[in-house]
């Protein structure tokens, strides 16, 4: 009986029988049980690895009391292990029920060669089933054509390919068979660096990691892969190439981009429309603004004239009324600076921004609007704050939004109506701006609905004002939220962060040399 033994099971193979002259040899495969063989004497031969010779089974003390060798009357035994070097591969069992010592020194000598002889074959045979099946398993991943396939040499021939791979390069098998695919002409020019750099790591750990990389198709045109390459031999001068197409990920990566340049497009032109909307909510109080400014510039014109047309002529007086023309001027001529800036449309900036310096701008600005609705509009604003980084027009329209939705809350109430700005410095190296109010609130859940486009509870209100608050502080990287003021009123947060490793003072002067 031949035992082949993978280390946990037993499986007898093979079993030939004699009766007489006649050999009766019969293949199997049936897990070894004690109904076969004395399995005390098998379990000892491929425990010990010793050859066990029983020439009485029936009076050895191993094997008197195996039930096997009761019922078939096991005479002479003879048990060889099979070895490969120290690894047990099984055993080969003799029997011979008809006579006691059945077995001669010259007869086992012989069978311990041919023993030896076998496992050497054994191990063979299953090396080569290993290698076939790994070639099976392969061929078919190659044939399946799920995926490109190539096999290469070192000097750049593509001795072998799959279709898949023919088709995602545009060459045809005549191609192939006439060493007209060579991965010279294949890889695009500016790839040049990564195949060579792909080579050294294929040189040095016999694969590479899965990289991106162009290829040129036979038609000139391009395809995008993903290519991971393994040695077939120790000095890596042969071996295979994996190849994915990534045409259709690319594509699908560009509508994606595309549709996410859109969307930001579409959201600074509706922030743009919203900064529009709200200067012209505020046009008729910034004009009364301005026209107190150049009221005061008429008087102290005609005051000049007077004092010109004197007799002597009051040279002082007329340049002091002439220097409130040049401010009163400036004065004005810096609100409809601001105001320009506001309503230009202008690609986001990113530049260091003082939030402070943002914050007086449009209070001064809303000033008008906020004496319109009676309300008192205070600033506490932190010294020393660090910069943010940013872009100033965007930030000055969260702030315009927040003071006017401020403002508006605020109509209508009774009792004091304020709102106050402040800033500070907060963990986490951003700049915190606080704005709130007096008024109503956001009222039951307000604060939950107040971001959602569209929610609005004015007549004439858009809902679009804080999600457009929001985008914009999203963008800058920041957090805005909103909560309850207590006793009553609304509080708007919201966070940008400072500008990385400049103080303010550093940055005034880099945008001082920048102007310069
Ligand atoms: P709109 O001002 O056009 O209504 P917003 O998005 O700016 O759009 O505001 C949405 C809603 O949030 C407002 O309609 C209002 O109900 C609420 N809200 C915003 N700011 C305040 C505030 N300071 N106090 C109370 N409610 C507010």
């Amino acid at each position: 009986m031949l035992i082949l033994s993978d280390g946990r099971t037993h499986r007898v193979a093979a079993e030939a029988t004699t009766a007489g002259d006649a050999v009766r040899l019969q293949l199997s495969d049936a897990p070894v049980n004690a109904t076969m063989l004395p399995e005390s004497v098998l379990y000892h031969v491929l425990r010990t690895g010793e050859t066990t010779i029983l020439d009485d089974a029936s009076a050895e003390p191993m094997s008197a009391t195996d039930p096997y060798v009761g019922e078939h009357r096991a005479r002479s035994i003879l048990c060889l292990p099979l070895r490969n070097g120290a690894k047990p591969m099984g055993a080969l069992y003799l029997e011979n029920n008809r006579i006691a010592r059945g077995f001669s020194p010259g007869g086992i000598a012989v069978l311990k060669i041919m023993a030896s002889q076998a496992a050497v074959s054994l191990e063979n045979a299953r090396l080569y089933r290993d290698v076939a099946e790994s070639e099976a398993k392969m061929r078919r991943l190659v044939d399946a054509n799920i995926i490109g396939f190539n096999v290469w040499d070192a000097d750049g021939n593509i001795l072998e390919a799959n279709d898949v791979f023919l088709r995602m390069v545009g060459y045809g098998r005549d191609d192939l068979v006439a060493g007209r695919v060579r991965c010279v002409d294949l890889t695009a020019p500016e790839k040049h660096d990564d195949a060579i750099r792909a080579r050294i790591e294929l040189a040095e750990t016999g694969r590479t990691k899965p990289f991106e990389m162009e290829y040129v198709r036979k038609d000139g045109g391009r395809v995008p892969v993903i290519v991971g390459f393994a040695a077939s031999d120790a000095n890596g001068r042969k071996g295979v190439a994996f190849v994915l197409d990534l045409t259709e990920q690319k594509q699908a990566e560009k509508k994606v981009r595309e549709s996410e340049e859109r969307y930001r497009e579409v959201q600074a032109e509706l922030a743009h429309a919203n900064r529009v909307a709200t200067m012209g909510q505020l046009a008729a109080s910034i004009a009364h603004e301005l026209s107190q400014p150049i009221a005061s510039t008429v008087i102290s014109a005609e005051a000049a004239l007077r004092w010109l047309d004197r007799e002597p002529a009051d040279i002082d007086e007329a340049s002091r009324a002439l220097d409130s023309i040049v401010g009163g001027a400036n004065r004005a001529a810096d609100v409809l600076g601001r105001i320009r800036q506001l309503v230009r449309k202008a690609p986001r900036r990113k530049e260091p921004v003082d939030i402070n310096e943002v914050i007086r701008e449009i209070a001064d600005l809303v000033q008008g609007e906020a004496r319109k609705s009676g309300a008192q509009l205070e600033t506490q604003l932190a010294e020393g704050l660090p910069f943010v980084e940013g872009d100033r027009v965007e930030l000055q329209q969260v702030l315009l939004n927040l003071i006017i939705n401020a403002l508006e809350a605020l109509n209508g109430i009774d009792g004091v109506r304020q709102v106050c700005i402040s800033t500070t410095e907060t963990e986490g190296a951003c700049v915190l701006v606080t704005v709130r109010d007096s008024g109503p609130g956001f009222g039951p859940n307000g604060t939950e609905h107040a971001f959602t486009a569209f929610y609005t509870t004015k007549a004439t209100g858009l809902g679009m004002g804080l999600s457009i608050c929001r985008s914009i502080i999203d963008a800058h990287g920041g957090r805005l939220w909103a909560t309850e003021s207590s006793p009553r009123g609304a509080v708007i947060q919201f966070t940008v962060p400072q500008r990385p490793a400049v103080s303010s003072r550093e940055a005034q002067s880099t945008d001082a040399t920048d102007a310069d």
